[in-house]
């Protein structure tokens, strides 16, 4: 395994001084996978006291130490160097309640979630992976370190972990630890909400449809209102999936990011609470897209996002069903109100939506590339968009006398002319409007 100079040099630092240290977890694993890995986390038998004095002459980060580890500030990033350990259960979900330090790498492997993550090497003594992690990865298998049951039990945002390990290496889950998984997936309930949210952060960028549906239990147990969704017969023609089965494809229809992935995932919540039938047995969803986004508002509040992910992914999911239009004098107007990010997104959710109903009917996704090349046209144009935009502004009115709200009402009919092709955004054009008319 290679190893870059300034993760080695800290290996040779610690060894000199006469400790064994090891490169340690994800990092050993990616490099088997021929990845680059993204970060080196180290661990040795030097107690934190004593790589401090090892690597005194260095900046370092000292928050980790109550838990065993140092970091090291390189050029290239802070190197984390954690002493060998096992620790207790997670009681607060966050924390082990104790660590020890231990003199030995396997004990410390022991500790490690899965197999694939319980691999150490050191150029000095060759690898460390005394639960097969290599064989594990090589036939593709998701394992845990122990006892699944357990090992849950002491920490069930593993559950998530694994979730997301195998979609990010394309694993199939070992049976016992499958079934673990979903037998413990109700302890995810007493998890900080953060660390839920961070850890499905990173999962939706990476999944596909068939990993959404093949976890789809497991998503239920931290976001419940999927749960009814997993299933559901919509009783509409338009639509040959179940209504889980279309979020899946939707979520993986739309970019990989997360506004957009959040809001794939809830557009259609609202569906459960608002679905009727009719005299026909046909289903209908009335208003599903603005009581989904007071779910999604309710759900990202729970899980503790930020703000502005949660407000954007609740534009989207009560947008979703207000198709935009191949209009510019339309598009014009929703730019004013939503922003270009915002509409770029709802365009995307949009597509992927239609595009996701199975009926195999060659719905009319035209629209959509239309709808961006006059988006193109329009940033081109440099468009009047919102008040603001506007070529007159509130002291050009204040000379011409208008003073307090008949400003802003003024400012308004400006724009309502502008955007309707009625008025050129010129300042004169504008003001003798204003003389006129006002
Ligand atoms: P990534 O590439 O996503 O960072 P990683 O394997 O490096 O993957 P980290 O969360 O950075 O994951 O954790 C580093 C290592 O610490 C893991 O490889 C694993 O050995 C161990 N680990 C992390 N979290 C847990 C946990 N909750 N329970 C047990 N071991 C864990
Ligand atoms: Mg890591």
């Amino acid at each position: 395994m290679n190893l870059p100079d300034y993760v080695t040099e800290c290996l040779d630092a610690l060894e000199n001084a006469g400790f064994a240290a090891y490169a340690v977890g994800g990092c050993v694993r990616d490099a088997w996978l021929g990845l680059m890995p993204q970060d080196f986390d180290l661990c040795t038998e030097a107690l934190p006291g004593e790589t401090e004095a090892i690597f005194g002459d260095r900046r370092l980060v000292l928050a980790g130490e109550k838990h065993g580890t140092v970091g090291v500030v390189t050029d290239f990033g802070v190197v984390e160097i954690t002493t060998f350990r096992t620790e207790g259960a997670y009681r607060d979900n966050r924390h082990p309640d104790w660590v020890k330090f231990v003199p030995e790498v396997e004990q410390d492997l022991a500790r490690r979630d899965f197999t694939i993550n319980a691999m150490a090497y050191s150029p000095k003594r060759g690898f460390a992976d005394p639960f097969g992690g290599r064989a594990d990865l090589e036939a593709k298998v998701l394992r845990t370190v122990g006892a699944p049951e357990k090992r849950f039990q002491e920490d069930s945002l593993r559950i998530l972990r694994g979730v997301r390990f195998a979609v990010r290496y394309g694993l199939t889950v070992e049976p016992e630890t499958e079934k673990a998984m979903r037998s413990q997936a109700h302890l995810m309930d007493n998890l900080a909400r953060e660390r839920v949210f961070e850890e499905l952060c990173k999962l939706l960028p990476l999944v596909n449809t068939a990993d959404l549906i093949r976890f789809a239990p497991l998503l239920a147990a931290v976001i419940p209102e999927l749960g009814p969704m997993i299933g559901f017969d919509q009783h509409s023609p338009h639509h040959a999936y179940d209504l889980y089965t279309h979020v899946a494809h939707v979520v993986a229809g739309v970019p990989a990011e997360l506004p957009l992935r959040w809001a794939a995932l809830l557009h259609d919540v609202g569906k459960i609470p608002t679905f009727t039938q009719d005299a026909n047995g046909r289903g209908h969803f009335y208003g599903h897209a603005q009581a989904g986004a007071e779910m999604a508002d309710e759900i990202l509040r729970r899980l503790k996002a930020p703000t502005a992910l949660r407000q954007q992914v609740v534009t989207l999911v009560a947008g979703h069903m207000t198709r935009l239009e191949p209009s510019k004098k339309a598009l014009r107007r929703q730019l004013g109100r939503l922003g270009w990010d915002t509409v770029e997104k709802l365009l995307y959710l949009q597509e992927a939506d239609m595009g996701s109903k199975g009926t195999g009917e060659p719905a009319d996704m035209a629209q959509f590339s239309l709808i961006r090349s006059l988006l193109e046209e329009i940033k081109l144009e440099n468009a009047c968009l919102s008040v603001k935009d506007l070529a007159v502004n509130g002291h050009d009115l204040m000379a011409l006398g208008f003073a307090g709200k008949a400003i802003g009402d003024c400012l308004n009919t400006l724009l309502e002319q502008v955007l309707e092709e009625k008025l050129p955004n010129e300042k004169q054009a504008l003001l003798q409007f204003v003389q006129t008319n006002l």
